[in-house]
């Protein structure tokens, strides 16, 4: 295995002579592939992905982004910025380059009057929600509990409260950031306006954020749960939630599942969370479990940051992993027919296709008044093929990539952003929309040189 050196763009090794100050001006972690701890930094969520930077540097505040962003710049260094490391194309890191590394900015500030929450960009999502249940509040955000709230936040953000409260980015106040420039800059509604617009959905493209104030909402115990059946009932499961999320308010967020047991047995599900009054949401839920012979019925009142952590058994860190993901136009009897028999193919027990609804408050919000464009769409389709052993890798991808070709004819034409896999420009491109144009000018004025470039990438003109 070769040792991995920190190069420029002109492939040029960067001398110890150039590193070492400024290894020893950083108040965090410089760590380097000769050091012990170098291939436990750059794992991530996703094992697939196994990428050798040139050095991490993990920083503790604000000055040491600074630093880090001014030195990449000056010795000419390609920079992958690191939040939870759950970005399943493995954006978080690049070969060669520079990984600025914020998993140690863990600061969370909940000002329960106001109703407003600071968070650094290393918090991850069970973090989060810890702190703000204290106060009977929750940000809306995901549903896996190691998630970083940085990434998700950029890329839009989709979970529980998704329909009630709107999209994660549509509940910034404002952002911190520190552009490619090194200049720190604050984004909000009065400040940097045009920078504000493209940090709400645009992704990583315009500087590294190092502060994100959020708005948050009284949410302490919801109805929720999974209710589990036999994989022969998946398609009538389906049907029935086709009609069932289609009357669904907006205090209700319900995914259907085609996954397996721990045993391996495969099974279909719905999970869902009712955020409301419980009496309400008991009514609401009724016909979900009056329908057919569930093996298992496990909704029930919880705390939640509980509800938060229900499905993380089945994203454990350090599976492979490879996703397909886009909406839906609609949930025909063709597209059902399509994604329970593809879905039946799954070659790994640990692969799951999920069928999401969104919609509610955040279809709400004009496509053009954030970065985020893809508002309408009501279904979204997530193909998670994930499996143990490398070298299976080829039939695990095949399945997930002949199921998404099949089911073109019932896409929407958009995607989402966070769940899109390596190297799928064309639809980092769809997903943008309408948007992308204005995102371009807005990247051209702080970002002209591309220097953020290892995320879904906005080209500078
Ligand atoms: C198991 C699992 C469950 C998920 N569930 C959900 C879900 O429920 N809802 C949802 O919306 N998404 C979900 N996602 C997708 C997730 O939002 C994206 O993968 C997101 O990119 C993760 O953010 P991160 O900070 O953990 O990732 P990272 O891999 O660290 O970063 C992702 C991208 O964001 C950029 N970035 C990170 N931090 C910053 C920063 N501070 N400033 C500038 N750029 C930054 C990185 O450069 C990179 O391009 C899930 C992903 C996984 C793997």
């Amino acid at each position: 295995m070769s040792i991995a050196s920190l190069v420029n763009h002109a492939g040029e090794s960067i001398a110890d002579t150039v590193i070492e100050p400024f290894r020893s001006a950083h108040q965090g972690p410089v760590i380097r592939p000769a050091d012990a701890d170098y291939d436990s930094a750059r794992r991530i969520w996703n094992a697939s992905i196994d990428r050798r930077p040139g050095m991490i540097v993990r920083c503790t505040g604000l000055a040491d982004v600074i630093a880090a962003v001014n030195f990449a710049r000056e010795q000419r260094l390609l920079v992958a910025v690191r939040g939870g490391g759950h970005n399943v194309g493995g954006r978080a890191l690049c070969d060669g380059g520079l990984v600025i590394d914020l998993s140690r900015m863990k600061g969370i500030h909940v000002d329960a009057a106001a109703k407003r929450v600071r968070v650094q960009p290393g918090v991850l999502l069970g973090e989060l929600d810890r702190e703000t249940h204290v106060y009977g509040l929750a940000v809306p955000a995901g549903v896996i509990s190691k998630t970083g709230i940085a990434g998700l936040t950029l890329g839009g953000g989709v979970g529980w409260l998704v329909r009630k409260y709107g999209l994660t980015c549509d509940n910034v106040v404002s952002f911190e950031v520190v552009t490619a420039d090194g200049q720190v800059r604050r984004a909000s509604a009065d400040e940097n306006p045009d920078l504000f617009w493209a940090l709400r959905g645009g992704g990583g493209n315009f500087g590294i954020v190092t502060s994100f104030e959020f708005k948050a909402y009284p949410v302490k115990t919801v109805l929720g749960g999974m209710i589990v059946h036999p994989r022969q009932q998946a398609k009538a499961l389906l049907t029935f939630y086709r009609d069932f999320t289609q009357s669904a308010p907006d205090e209700l967020g319900t995914y259907f599942g085609l996954l397996c047991m721990p045993d391996g047995t495969p099974v279909t599900a719905v999970v869902t969370c009712y955020n409301g009054d419980l009496a309400a949401g008991e009514k609401v839920l009724e016909p979900l479990r009056r329908f057919g012979a569930p093996m298992m019925d496990a909704i029930a009142p919880m705390p939640f940051p509980q509800m938060q952590s229900l499905l993380d058994g089945a994203a454990p860190h350090g599976n492979q992993n490879y996703w397909k993901s886009s909406f839906l136009k609609d949930l025909n009897d063709e597209a059902i027919d399509a994604i329970v028999g593809y879905g039946n193919q799954a070659a790994s027990p640990l692969s799951a296709v999920l069928v999401e609804q969104y919609g509610g408050a955040a279809a709400r919000v004009d496509p053009q008044a954030t970065a985020f464009a893809q508002r309408h769409a009501q279904y979204d389709l997530g193909i998670l093929a994930q499996w143990t052993d490398p070298a299976e890798a080829d039939r695990h991808v095949s399945w997930a990539r002949t199921f998404a070709a099949a089911m073109t004819p019932h896409q929407a034409g958009g995607f989402l952003l966070n769940f899109l896999g390596e190297g799928e420009e064309e639809a980092v491109r769809a997903a943008f929309g309408p948007n992308y144009d204005r995102l371009v000018e807005v990247k051209t004025k702080y970002d002209p040189e591309n220097f953020f470039r290892v995320n879904q990438n906005v080209v500078p003109k």
